[in-house]
């Protein structure tokens, strides 16, 4: 609308401007026939009134040259009429001009001067006047001059009617053309655009009312609408096709999975039932930016997967809103359309007071059951407020899903992460018909650690109200067995792997996580990558032959300040790699309100400042610390311009970076250094696996992987990226809910 307005305005100022030129012209030709016309009036009448003037005009009394002025002057049109003598004087004067005439005089003076009579338009009292002079003579000496004084005011008056005419017949003209060429552009332009679109998002979104009849009778658009067409049906054809063949492979697992098979195999298994994720983090979150309200992506492996398989099944999403404009789009439910771009699902938020978000994420969950489940030495912190905190959170959310729920006949719960450890139970108690599957995205560490967890018993029978509990490797399944051996009266089936306690049975398995790809083939690098990977280098002044790279939350389970330990060794030992080797280390800003990401964002700043000015020569820095979130297309570029990426994680529950490194390098190169404790390296058994905790074997590692031969990179590469493909995203939502609707 705002480009046709545009348009029409653009029209209406051309055809303004146009009829404006065209009336200027012809008031300007008006006028000079207008002054023409008066002239020669003028001086027809001075030219007789000089026939009875001039013949011996010395002699004439006034008296007699008065009565003449008087009986010319009667004509129409003439303002006055007088004499002046050659001294400039007035000798006769008609009645209707006053006796001081300085202007007319001058003109008189002047055509006396020049022998030659003349005319000009003055002022006087406000009116217009033309005035003529025309000189009289005495045999050939000119003895004075004839005054005409015409009015001339019907003159600006005859040309402001011209300039009212137009300005009318402009408008109405300008207001005609815009409102055919609106129509026109809404009736022939606009109008079947908007068909047009609609019938593609129709095609795009799998509706069965393609609608492009309405336009293949419009000749203006007939080449387009016939591509478009084609098209149209293609990828119908292709759909089907796919269609048909995710259907016969629906009970192959381990044939490639894609998207579009994920959605026809969940939708062949649920049936009509409906899926409704709980998670803390939300996975999409406004905020502001200048005046316009904007969303971003959040940094997790946890989202990066979920809003994958929502995008393929639909429905709700139920998630902490977090960002300072999420009130702003949210309806009266509290519900919001997302993606934000390309809807395909709900996302329903629950609001937290400040207290609640203090003591139940900063607290509670990061502080106390982070570091109790991952075994990075860092101690839990036990607060009993926190926990109560936790506790009315974890209730908060059940609601939430309870009253989302209640219309709905066994629905499919899916409870993401450890904030969220009660809701299972909370929910199977009043909705026993739910079917709810948990996943634990974090590692679950052995009996003897956990024991030391105050609220262990509650805690555990919290995650018991799910009929299944996924971990992402088996010795995640092993230690939680464990524990609750340890802690509860259950009957644990080894053979099944699953716990029945007060007449209600969890299974525990594994379900390793994963990311999006489903076609490995091999390709080069495109010459675009290159050049965006060239300005990544040299925004960053970095030019060394070697770029080795971390991509992480800024967290302390990710073992960053034992790999820059391990760099500094490598550093030390191989002076040849100096000026030839730089490390990227991205470290996304995270959890900033807890004290020991503070600190521990301090100590990473330290330790890089302190081996750089060990190192650094004039034209080279070893170390580039990027503190700053990338969005996932920023660091496919960082992963492919990398020669060897290293994870060291103290202890990950998957490490989704290892899998998007492998995912990333279509050119089948690059080396991955990977934790022996990051739940990935049970699967990219390829990698150079690595103890984080010994930084000689690391920096070994790291130098195997710089010296390692191209037909070594690419047949493990080629290894990790079937492993990844073959176990992508959508396979893992499949087995998960597979296994989940064969309980319930
Ligand atoms: N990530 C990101 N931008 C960054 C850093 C990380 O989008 O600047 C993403 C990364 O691509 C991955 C996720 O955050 O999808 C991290 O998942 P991972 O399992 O490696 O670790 P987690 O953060 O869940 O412990």
């Amino acid at each position: 609308m705002k480009q046709i307005l545009t348009i029409v305005v653009v029209v209406f100022t051309v055809v303004s401007l146009i009829a404006i030129t065209f009336t200027l012209n012809q008031v300007n030709q008006e006028s000079t026939r207008l002054e023409n016309d008066i002239q020669y009036r003028s001086s027809l009448l001075a030219d007789g009134l000089k026939e009875s003037v001039e013949p011996n005009f010395i002699n004439k009394s006034d008296a007699y040259l008065q009565t003449l002025v008087k009986r010319y002057a009667n004509r129409q049109r003439i303002a006055g009429l007088a004499i002046v003598d050659n001294t400039g004087n007035i000798v006769a004067v008609s009645s209707s001009l006053p006796k001081e005439l300085s202007q007319p005089q001058q003109i008189a003076t002047d055509v006396m001067d020049s022998d030659k009579a003349d005319g000009d338009f003055v002022t006087f009292n406000g009116k217009k006047l033309y005035v003529y002079a025309q000189p009289l003579h005495d045999k050939k000496s000119v003895v004075g001059a004839l005054l005409v004084v015409q009015n001339a005011q019907y003159i600006d008056g005859r040309l402001l009617e011209i300039w009212t005419n137009n300005a009318l017949r402009i408008i109405i003209q300008a207001l005609l053309l815009s409102v055919a060429i609106l129509l026109i552009l809404r009736w022939i332009i606009s109008k079947p655009i908007q068909k047009l679109v609609e019938s593609l998002q129709s095609t795009r979104l799998n509706s069965n009312n393609h609608n492009n009849q309405t336009f293949t009778q419009n000749p203006l658009f007939n080449p387009l609408l016939k591509e478009v067409a084609h098209m149209q049906q293609s990828l119908i054809q292709a759909r089907i096709a796919a269609s048909e063949e995710a259907k016969a492979s629906l009970e192959k697992l381990d044939s490639p999975w894609t998207a579009e098979r994920l959605k026809h195999f969940v939708k062949d298994l649920i049936k009509n039932r409906q899926i409704v994720v709980v998670s803390n983090r939300e996975p999409y979150i406004h905020i502001k930016n200048g005046n316009k309200i904007t969303y971003y992506f959040p940094a997790s492996g946890v989202v990066t997967a979920t809003d994958l398989l929502m995008q393929s099944t639909g429905g709700i999403w139920i998630a902490n809103g977090s960002g300072e404009e999420d009130k702003a789009v949210v309806d009266s439910n509290d519900h919001v359309q997302v993606p934000p771009d390309d809807p395909k699902y709900t996302l329903r938020r629950v609001w937290l007071t400040e207290e609640e978000t203090h003591g139940y994420y900063e607290g509670f969950s990061n502080e106390c059951l982070w570091p109790l489940t991952h075994s990075a030495h860092v101690r839990p912190t036990f607060r009993k407020e926190d926990w109560e905190q936790y506790r009315q959170v974890n209730e908060k959310f059940a609601e939430v899903v309870l009253s989302e729920i209640k219309n709905l006949k066994k629905p499919i719960i899916l409870v993401q992460d450890f904030h969220l450890a009660l809701v299972p139970s909370i929910i199977k108690k009043t909705r026993p018909d739910a079917t709810i599957g948990m996943f634990w995205h974090e590692p679950w560490v052995s009996a003897e650690t956990f024991s030391i967890f105050p609220w262990k018993k509650e805690f555990l029978d919290g995650m018991l109200g799910a009929d299944l509990l996924g971990f992402h490797t088996q010795l995640h399944c092993n230690n939680f067995i464990g524990t609750v051996g340890h802690e509860l009266e259950s009957l644990i089936d080894y053979e099944q792997y699953s716990v029945t306690r007060d007449g209600h049975t969890t299974a525990i398995k594994p379900f390793p996580v994963s990311i999006a790809f489903s076609n490995g083939n091999h390709q080069a690098i495109t010459e675009d990558e290159r050049e965006k990977q060239e300005k990544i280098l040299k925004d960053l002044n970095i030019h060394t032959k070697y770029i080795a790279l971390g991509v992480e939350r800024l967290d302390y389970i990710k073992g960053i300040l034992e790999r820059l330990k391990a760099l500094e060794i490598l550093l030390r030992n191989n002076p040849s790699l100096r000026e030839k080797l730089t490390f990227i280390q991205i470290a996304a800003p995270t959890k900033k309100n807890v004290k020991k990401y503070r600190e521990f964002d301090a100590e990473v700043a330290k330790e890089v400042n302190r081996i750089n000015n060990l190192y650094q020569t004039r034209n080279w820095k070893p170390i580039v610390l990027l503190k700053k979130t990338y969005a996932h297309e920023e660091l496919i570029q960082f992963y492919k311009l990398a020669d060897v990426l290293l994870v060291t994680s103290l202890h990950d529950g998957m490490n989704l970076v290892a899998k998007e490194f492998v995912a990333a390098r279509d050119d089948e190169k690059g080396v991955l250094v990977l934790s022996q404790f990051a739940g990935a390296s049970h699967e990219l058994k390829d990698a150079l696996i690595i103890n984080p905790y010994n930084a000689d074997t690391t920096a070994e590692a790291i130098f195997t992987a710089l010296q390692m031969s191209e037909f070594e990179q690419i047949k493990r590469m080629k290894k990790m990226r079937t492993a990844v493909k073959n176990y992508n995203i959508y396979r893992w939502s499949a087995e998960f809910l597979k296994t989940l609707v064969s309980l319930g």
